[in-house]
């Protein structure tokens, strides 16, 4: 492992970026990409806020051949670095104190691509531009996160749960193939029956860079026929959406449970394209629906621009077994009101998926149960202070989290490596065996996997 100091990494670095004309920032200097001021320019900050750690230096590849170059002399140097897409991950997974980042954001090419039905994408490309480009081809990607803000590659190295997961799975089931840049710089194709590429999804950047990726589309219109429906409770508003997933009904499901009486849960529903009759939810055990609209996210994204972030957002967002999680999402929802409609004024959301029998790769954080409820707590903070209470309180849910058998699927804060031990079960030594094949260094995003040390 390197003893050296960090201005000897940045002297080593200077004239590495000099001689390869791969772009270079000092550790302090904004970012290429993103908002000054922000988080989104700033390589010591993350979505989160609650973690500041400032790189030694950035190197901002903006092709295959620079990303490949940069891996190869971070190896070479033995420096230590994390991949950085659009840092919306909030635990600090994305800093590097005193090493490097790898800003991807530069590999943002929408490729040729053999099929209507894929798109081929560099990793680092927004989903943003992705969707306006592909709706002029009336497609869209299958599975659309909340955020239209984040990479591609960032949201396929946690999992990406969206709009028609009940159709679908998570973003990660439908990557076919991908290039990979490992951390010993070498390239690698990789289709999805490939251990590499199945351990790189959801995996944390824990085997190297996802250069370039397929990700699977569908013939849809942009314009979505949908109806607010209301829940009297958690168990019909799940109940209502088991029902839609197994009769693979509506295209969009995304709901959130604000407590606003007299309803405790309020999902958008809908279809793309068509308008269907007020008849079509009748049969769900909702207890009021609004009157159906047509709504167009990507014309309303592009009107409304970059949203303004809060400075501090705590985070958990756990995928609970059902029935069995009911319990835990009982006091789950009662730390939220706690929390009140300052912190969370879009109460916080919930969304049935599948079981981890439905997906078949080894990472995702799914309970084994055939249904799942992920619940997806961000409250707001206006100081340091606040955020740090506020985390503090949802930290202390881990210990239920692990006795009612469910998984973190995204944490402000690093997890115990008996929890992550527990989550990712045999699949972690697959994991910290194809780490040692790419990466014997131990270089790359060291603790990115919620904390733990792999190797
Ligand atoms: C407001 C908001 C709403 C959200 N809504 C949803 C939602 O509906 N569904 C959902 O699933 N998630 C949601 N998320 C979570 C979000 O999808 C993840 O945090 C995602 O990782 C963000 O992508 P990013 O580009 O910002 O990645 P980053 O935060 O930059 O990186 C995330 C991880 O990916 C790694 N990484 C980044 N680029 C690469 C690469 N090219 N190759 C390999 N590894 C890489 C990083 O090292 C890090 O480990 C939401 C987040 C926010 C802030």
């Amino acid at each position: 492992m390197s003893q050296r100091r960090p201005s000897s990494h940045l002297e080593e670095a200077l004239a590495f970026a000099r001689e390869s004309r791969v772009l270079l920032r000092r550790g302090g200097e904004p970012l290429p990409w993103g908002r000054h001021e922000t988080f989104e320019a700033d390589a010591a900050r993350d979505f989160g806020g609650l973690h500041t750690r400032a790189p030694a230096f950035v190197l901002c590849p903006r092709s295959l051949q620079e990303a490949q170059s940069a891996l190869h002399f971070l190896y070479d140097a033995e420096i230590p670095y994390t991949l950085r897409g659009a840092g919306h991950s909030p635990s600090g997974e994305v800093l590097c104190g005193g090493g490097a980042v790898l800003d991807l954001r530069g590999l943002s090419a929408l490729l040729p691509s053999q099929s209507a039905d894929e798109a081929q994408v560099q990793g680092g490309l927004y989903w943003l531009p992705l969707c306006r480009a592909l709706s002029t081809r009336g497609r869209a990607p299958r599975v659309l996160t909340d955020n239209p803000h984040t990479t591609v590659a960032g949201t396929l190295s946690v999992g990406g749960f969206g709009d028609s997961s009940h159709l679908f799975g998570l973003q990660v089931d439908g990557v076919r193939r991908a290039t990979l840049l490992l951390p010993t710089g070498d390239c690698y194709e990789a289709t999805s029956d490939d251990p590499l590429l199945r351990y790189a999804l959801s995996g944390h950047g824990q085997l190297g860079i996802l250069a370039e990726l397929s990700v699977p589309l569908w013939r849809r219109s942009w314009a979505l026929h949908a109806r607010v429906l209301h829940f009297e409770s958690a168990e019909s508003f799940v109940a209502a959406s088991i029902q839609i997933a197994e009769a693979q009904r509506f295209d969009y499901v995304r709901a959130r449970a604000h407590a606003v009486s007299p309803y405790a849960v309020s999902a958008l529903v809908g279809t793309y394209g068509v308008e269907r009759a007020a008849t079509a939810h009748r049969d769900l055990p909702h207890c009021a629906a609004s009157e159906p609209e047509w709504i167009d996210f990507l014309a309303h994204a592009q009107q409304v621009g970059l949203p303004q972030w809060p400075r501090f957002n705590p985070a958990l967002e756990v995928v609970l077994p059902l029935p069995s999680g009911f319990d835990l999402l009982l006091a789950l929802d009662a730390c939220a009101q706690e929390l009140g409609s300052e912190r969370l004024p879009r109460g916080y959301s919930l969304q049935v998926l599948r079981g981890r029998g439905a997906s078949l790769l080894p990472l995702v954080p799914l309970p084994d149960t055939a249904w799942a409820l992920i619940v997806a707590l961000r409250p707001e903070c206006q100081t340091l202070d606040e955020a740090q209470h506020v985390q503090a309180r949802l930290t202390a849910f881990l210990p239920r989290i692990a006795a009612a058998g469910g998984c973190v699927y995204l944490a402000s804060f690093p997890l115990p490596a008996a929890m992550v031990e527990a989550q990712l079960g045999s699949e972690l030594a697959a994991l910290r065996e194809l780490k040692r094949r790419v990466d014997p260094k131990g270089l790359c995003n060291r603790g990115a996997l919620f904390g733990y040390p792999l190797i």
